[in-house]
């Protein structure tokens, strides 16, 4: 545990485990400052909590002199590591630790960490139910939306903390080290901010660096950047893969998901793949990380079971929305990177109208090609990615430049014909045209739903006798 008290310590980035991460410093006796690049006026709404508490707040900006005076700064995941001020702090020697780390040195109880480009959220949700319905004392949180600090509470010494790890929150870890430890894969992502593909898959093999001999490794085996951590693990590796059994791990055997805890075990079978009733093979990758991580845990096959069969797909996961004239409607707001938008495209068979755009995250959108090519009736594009876009995916499918998701939709509507798929699949961020991908997805189906009630008009029937 760090000694807090009476400690100087600087929060950067007010965001919710920032706000979070001062108010548990302040409990901890430090003498807080929280210093956030946006203006007072934005960040209105925490000011008087934080005041109150005795925090002091520098908005609309960082002061070098403020990094300068402090004995440890706790910095939040949206803030990059190469802001100027940071760098002056860390080259004078300030410790900086991320929100994850300060909490899981407080935290009760055993962790258990999911990681990945994608996926993180859905694991993360299943295997908190899967441990739940097993009666083991679990709490859920990280990335996934409540901050890590907010478990320290509650947490006891039989606690299993289920958290979501971004690779932002792992860049900042120093001895952080999951009891259980899940990759699901690392596909490029966030490259805007991490630069190179290498420096993204560093930032998430952190998740295994500090493990000893006595945690475990989840592992994809069908994922190469994921399967090779196994080289650097000193953790023991466990396995899941779609495509062939593994020595010790998870895998799919005659259309059931089936377990192994060693090499010469007996496998376990645990569910018929027909009981998951999310769509695509990525989610039963995921269903398959989820149980062999639960099993490791301690979870009985039966809950296993019956946590899967109950699952319902996370809201903007390739949730579906919508029946509209024969046309089924999903929406997948949540695929910000080409990865995610493959997954989507490939969970259907074919006559799909595919919404792509939004803010480019230096992605190469060429690498959907062959899926669109085979499986795509024409492409809407929006936002300010579309350009780069159109110009990667040019000849493969007919593009309709529609700006806006108002507009796609509208013209998909005059278009799809009953049978087709509409997907909302952006490969994307959402934050040039949305606030979040949350409210692209909320959008997305009030614009579904203005649809379908427009198809609904109503008709005067007058009987004569
Ligand atoms: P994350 O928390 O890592 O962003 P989510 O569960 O929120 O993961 O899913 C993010 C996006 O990736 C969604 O579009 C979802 O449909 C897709 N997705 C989910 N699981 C996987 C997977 N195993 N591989 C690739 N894409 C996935």
């Amino acid at each position: 545990m760090l000694e807090l008290k009476g400690k100087k310590v600087l929060v950067v980035g007010l965001g919710k485990s920032g706000l979070a991460a001062a108010l548990f410093l302040r409990r901890q006796g430090a003498h807080v400052t929280v210093s956030d690049i946006r203006s007072a006026e934005a960040l209105a709404k925490d000011i008087p909590a934080l005041l109150d508490e005795g925090i002091n707040v520098e908005a609309g900006g960082h002061g070098l002199l403020t990094f300068r005076r402090q004995d440890l700064i706790v910095v939040s995941p949206g803030v990059p590591l190469d802001t100027p001020e940071l760098v002056q702090a860390r080259n004078l020697g300030r410790p900086i630790i991320g929100e994850l780390e300060l909490a899981a040195r407080y935290l009760k109880g055993q962790i258990l960490a999911v990681t990945g480009s994608n996926g993180k959220t859905t694991t993360t949700s299943l295997v908190g139910e899967i441990l739940e319905k097993s009666g083991l004392r679990t709490q859920v949180g990280g990335n996934i939306g409540v901050p890590v600090i907010a478990l320290i509470d509650e947490s006891a010494d039989d606690t299993w903390n289920v958290l979501e790890v971004s690779s932002f929150q792992l860049e900042t870890t120093e001895q952080f080290h999951p009891r259980i430890g899940v990759i699901l894969n690392i596909t490029p992502d966030h490259l805007d901010r991490h630069g190179t593909f290498e420096n993204y898959a560093l930032a998430k093999e952190r998740i295994f660096l500090e493990q000893t001999h006595d945690d475990y490794l989840v592992l994809n085996a069908d994922n190469a950047p994921a399967a090779s951590a196994a080289q650097r693990a000193k953790s023991s590796v466990y396995w899941f893969s779609l495509a062939h059994s593994v020595d010790q791990g998870a895998w799919v055997e005659n259309n059931n998901i089936v377990f192994r805890s060693a090499p010469n075990a007996a496998t376990e079978t645990v569910a018929p793949l027909s009981a998951i009733p999310l769509k695509g093979d990525h989610n039963i990758e995921n269903v398959l990380a989820s149980v062999c991580a639960a099993r490791l845990a301690g979870a009985a096959i039966d809950s296993i079971r019956k946590a899967v069969e109950e699952f319902k797909a996370v809201e903007h996961r390739l949730e579906y929305v919508a029946t509209v004239n024969g046309v089924d409607v999903y929406n997948d707001s949540k695929a910000t990177n080409v990865d995610a938008t493959a997954k989507a495209i490939a969970a259907f068979p074919g006559n799909i109208h595919l919404i792509l755009g939004g803010k480019d995250k230096n992605s190469d959108y060429t690498e959907l090609n062959d899926l669109i090519r085979a499986r795509v009736k024409a492409i809407y594009t929006i936002g300010s990615a579309a350009n780069k876009i159109e110009s990667h995916l040019r000849g493969i499918a007919p593009i309709h430049s529609c700006e806006t998701l108002d507009k796609a939709v509208t013209a998909i509507a005059s278009a799809a014909h009953p049978g087709d798929i509409v997907l909302l699949a952006p490969a994307c961020s959402s934050f040039d045209q949305f606030e979040n991908y949350e409210q692209r997805g909320r959008v997305f189906k009030q614009l579904i739903s203005d649809w379908e009630a427009s198809r609904h008009t109503p008709t005067l029937l007058e009987r004569t006798h």
